[in-house]
């Protein structure tokens, strides 16, 4: 259902500010405990960064670029007319950007019906806060522009789920910087660069740098200290690297760019401070995102932020003002999708919940993620390094295998796995690191153990499935 053209009512008992991910899960678990609840979406469409310019568009293209690794491969499974010269069929970048869009538009659509059915009320505007209880929405018009004036609406409850946006460098710290794109500039790319620069060191820098090369861009990742995805256990970097330098992906490590220029139509001249110039027909930024806070009134109703802009909240996602709370990417902590949502379902849960639900609040430990790079990796609980924090290192054991997955056995081309348990006090694993064909899928089912608390005895103790490779994974100790 469209957006309603003004608010239905002048109060709620819960307003959230923000389309996203939180929103969807605080507005409509509010609305399953009978709340009347209302949600304020700037971008003219609901869904926020994970929708509309994050997990979802960029796991379509990993997709397609896992494909284009199959296509590869698959004349020495026995497809194909040649296994010496096999015939890759090329990728058709403006079909699939396309076709990808038209999905995230349904998902758009189904978003909006979803807020429809549960009898959350959309409003589409920005949101700021005028009062403790108070928010100003300047609404958006038919036409897509925000010229539809704007309304005053009062809330018991006040949740703040504006996300974040990609930062760039300013082109005074580094001249032509503006001369690249980001992450939503990736989704809207209708060709395929011939020649990329991808900088930065975390997730997406790894997960885009990866798909430009797998469909076949040449690319160059320009990181600035000698590993990426450095919060991560080092197995994850250690066997992408390796990956990625068999595969001829360019990492230029302990690389900074100093200026930048071309572009108009003309290739980029990028140079860097190894004195190396890169030509290249594409630039993208991923070196961080920071919190959507700008004029929403947080100094003026004296919400507290940290010194990166970050909304500052308790464990239960209360701000220092007691009916504000809130969730997801803009309170700075596990920018991730499901974290969202979970702390938003239980944010309802605890205030409007029954009474076995009133400490119901979102646990930041043991937290699954996948990285979806080439191969992709996941880890959930503590690296190495963390438990010899935490125990002592006298306390902690640590089990690593590196193999090839079966699936690459009887390949000329092989991709590596490389899985590592690191086992706490009490024989407890408390971190699981995984990366190589399958462990994105994999990862969920080992999460539960480890937030069990599961030891390395209820591994070994559970039977081993054949021939997958998970079963190292329960016979590695
Ligand atoms: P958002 O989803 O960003 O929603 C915030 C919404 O608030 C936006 O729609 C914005 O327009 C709106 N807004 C902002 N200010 C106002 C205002 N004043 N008034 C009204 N509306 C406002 N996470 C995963 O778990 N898995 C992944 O694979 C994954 N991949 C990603 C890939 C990329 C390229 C990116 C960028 C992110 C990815 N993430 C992934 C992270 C995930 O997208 C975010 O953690 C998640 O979207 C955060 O949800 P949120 O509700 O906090 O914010
Ligand atoms: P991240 O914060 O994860 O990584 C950015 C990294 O870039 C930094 O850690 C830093 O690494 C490096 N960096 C920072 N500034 C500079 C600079 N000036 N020049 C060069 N490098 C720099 O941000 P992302 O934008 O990758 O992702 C944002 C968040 O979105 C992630 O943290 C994640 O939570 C979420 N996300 C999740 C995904 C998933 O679940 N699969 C996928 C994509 C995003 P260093 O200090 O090592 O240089």
């Amino acid at each position: 259902m469209p957006p309603v053209p003004k608010p239905t009512s002048d109060h709620y008992d819960m307003i959230v500010i923000g389309g996203g991910s939180g929103a969807m899960g605080v507005s409509r678990r509010a609305a399953y405990y009978g709340k009347k609840v209302c949600v304020i979406e700037e971008d003219g469409r609901l869904g926020g960064t994970c929708v509309n310019v994050g997990c979802v568009p960029k796991k379509l293209m990993w997709h397609a670029a896992d494909i284009a690794e199959k296509l590869k491969e698959a004349p020495e499974y026995g497809f194909g007319d040649s296994v010496d010269k096999p015939k890759v069929p090329g990728f058709e970048w403006k079909y699939f950007a396309e076709k990808r869009d038209a999905y995230v538009r349904r998902l758009n659509g189904i978003y909006d019906r979803n807020l429809d059915k549960d009898g959350v009320e959309y409003i589409s505007g920005h949101g700021k806060l005028v009062g403790k209880n108070e928010v100003e929405i300047t609404m958006r018009g038919e036409d897509g522009q925000m010229n539809a004036g704007t309304h005053r609406i009062r809330g018991d409850a006040i949740v703040i789920a504006t996300g974040g946006r990609p930062v760039i460098p300013s082109d005074d710290k580094i001249p032509g910087a503006s001369l690249g794109i980001n992450s939503d500039g990736f989704f809207a790319l209708r060709e395929q660069p011939k020649r990329v620069v991808v900088v930065g060191a975390g997730y997406i820098a790894v997960e885009l740098a990866g798909v430009f090369h797998t469909l076949g861009s040449e690319t160059h990742l320009l990181i600035r200290h000698d590993k990426f995805l450095r919060p991560f256990d080092p197995i994850l970097h250690d066997t992408i690297a390796e990956y990625m330098d068999k595969t001829g992906l360019q990492v230029h490590k302990s690389t900074n760019i100093t200026k930048v220029s071309g572009g108009n139509g003309k290739p980029l001249q990028i140079e860097t401070d190894k004195g190396e110039t890169i030509e290249a027909d594409c630039l993208l930024w991923a070196i961080g995102r920071r919190p959507n806070t700008d004029n929403l009134g947080l100094e003026d109703v004296g919400v507290k932020t940290d010194e990166g802009g970050n909304i500052v909240v308790d464990k239960y996602q209360v701000t220092n003002i007691p009916n504000i709370f809130s969730i997801g990417d803009v309170q700075g902590k596990a920018l991730l999708t499901p974290v969202a949502i979970a702390a938003g379902r239980k944010l309802s849960n605890r205030l409007y919940g029954h009474s076995d639900l009133k400490d119901d609040h979102m646990d930041y430990d043991n937290i699954p993620t996948v990285i979806f790079s080439h191969p992709p990796s996941g880890t959930v609980g503590l690296s190495e390094e963390e438990a010899y924090k935490k125990f002592g290192k006298d306390q902690v054991t640590v089990h690593q295998t590196k193999f090839v997955a079966m699936y690459y056995g009887m390949l000329e081309h092989k991709a590596p796995s490389a899985y590592k348990l690191v086992v706490g006090p009490g024989d407890k694993v408390v971190g699981l690191h995984i990366v190589g064909l399958g462990v994105d899928e994999m990862l969920q089912g080992f999460a539960v153990a480890v937030k069990m608390g599961a030891t390395t005895r209820d591994f070994i103790e559970t039977c081993n499935i054949h021939p997958v490779a998970g079963e190292e994974l329960t016979s590695m100790v």
